[in-house]
């Protein structure tokens, strides 16, 4: 699977895909993540990317030029099965999004910053909008990564077993039980005894049990739909 994203800040984009479970996925060859820098699509001296908003008003706008630019560069050379921007006005991002997106193959990111990028890139080329919840950040370069990070995760071959994402919270109806490591006592604090019992069987049941009660404490929402 490929990401490109387009960023006026790529240095936002240095670290999360550079440690941990994103790293192994292109290690492994299973993921490529490409970051653009938009300036380097500008053709004007300051290499500047926005500009006053017209009918004025605070903040810069992005503009269409470079951005047109990149997009078109990028879409000459393969098919994207998406063309996302980053937008708190888009659709939530939630696990089924992942689940879905984990299957596609080319998918470019946009990421906003100031006040937002020209209505007319949005209406010529984006073909999804996705938040990352009903908040503003400066630019849309961590909502990326967290979209790349949510999906990645669930491309086969990138977790190991003992990570694997089918138990996690928000795969099925229910949210994870709880989980605990060595020592089994730790100042008196114990770990639940049928942890410890060996019985396979059990401890599954137990675990299904755990998290129905967290689910119901903390997100009786979920069993309602
Ligand atoms: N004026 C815009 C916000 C601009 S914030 C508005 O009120 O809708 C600058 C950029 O940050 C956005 O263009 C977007 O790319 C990114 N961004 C900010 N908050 C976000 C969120 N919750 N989810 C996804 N992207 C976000």
């Amino acid at each position: 699977m490929r990401f490109d994203i387009i960023t006026v800040v790529p240095g936002l984009l240095d670290g999360p895909f550079a440690h941990s479970i994103l790293q192994r996925a292109q290690k492994k060859g299973i993921a490529e993540i490409h970051v653009h820098n938009l300036r380097d699509y500008s053709v004007n001296k300051q290499k500047s990317v926005d500009d006053y908003p017209y009918g004025g008003g605070s903040g810069m706008v992005m503009g269409i030029d470079a951005i047109a630019r990149c997009i078109e560069a990028l879409k000459s050379e393969r098919g994207y099965d998406e063309i996302i921007f980053m937008s708190p006005d888009g659709e939530t991002l939630d696990q089924s999004i992942a689940n879905q997106m984990s299957s596609q193959q080319n998918i470019m990111l946009l990421c906003g910053h100031y006040k937002g990028i020209d209505q007319r890139i949005r209406d010529i080329y984006i073909t999804r909008e996705i938040s990352i919840g009903d908040y503003v950040l400066s630019g849309g370069e961590l909502p990326a990564a967290v979209l790349v990070d949510a999906v990645v995760r669930l491309i086969p071959g990138v977790l190991n077993d003992e990570t694997s994402a089918l138990s996690d919270s928000f795969q099925g109806e229910l949210l994870d039980a709880p989980v605990y490591t060595r020592p089994a006592d730790w100042n008196g604090y114990k770990v639940p005894e049928i942890l410890l019992s060996g019985h396979e069987a059990k401890i599954a049941e137990w675990r299904h049990e755990q998290a129905l009660l967290r689910t119901q404490k903390r997100r009786p929402d979920l069993l309602e739909d």
